[in-house]
């Protein structure tokens, strides 16, 4: 599985993220000030410009809001085809994150399917997938 990513940079911004999945979390960044969620994690509001933005974990289930199946094999380690979806995180409006669909076939994935996130392990980072529920 090494070689079939290529994996996020770490940094003081967006570490929560990528490492929350050891303890089985999904986190976002959300402001104290407006409560606003700020994905992709930056240290200041997108909506109040307030720097008092902090790591909320979330339920870890949504919604896939969209899809594609990709079939083409870019690199010679990585498994196709397999689902792109753009999911809707429950409990956090506003927030989309784009990721895989895992665990099931990929004819089965439907616009509005429930999801709940699994954790890839590479390191320290935790990628954050979603399998299939119901
Ligand atoms: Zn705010």
């Amino acid at each position: 599985m090494a070689a079939s990513r290529t994996l996020p940079r770490l940094d003081q911004d967006n570490r929560f993220f990528w490492t929350a999945g050891a303890r089985g979390e999904l986190k976002f960044l959300r402001c104290r000030d407006c409560a606003t969620f700020v994905h992709p994690p930056r240290p200041v509001c997108r909506r109040c410009l307030s720097e008092n933005v902090v790591p909320e974990t979330v339920a870890g289930t949504g919604v896939i809001d969209s899809f594609t199946i990709n079939y083409q094999q870019w690199r010679p380690a990585l498994e196709v085809p397999y689902v792109i979806a753009r999911v809707a995180i429950d409990g956090a409006p506003g927030v989309f994150l784009t990721t895989n669909i895992v665990g099931c076939p990929v004819d089965v994935v439907q616009i509005g399917d429930r999801v709940r996130v699994t954790f890839e392990r590479h390191g320290e980072v935790f990628l954050p997938l979603f399998e299939r529920i119901d």
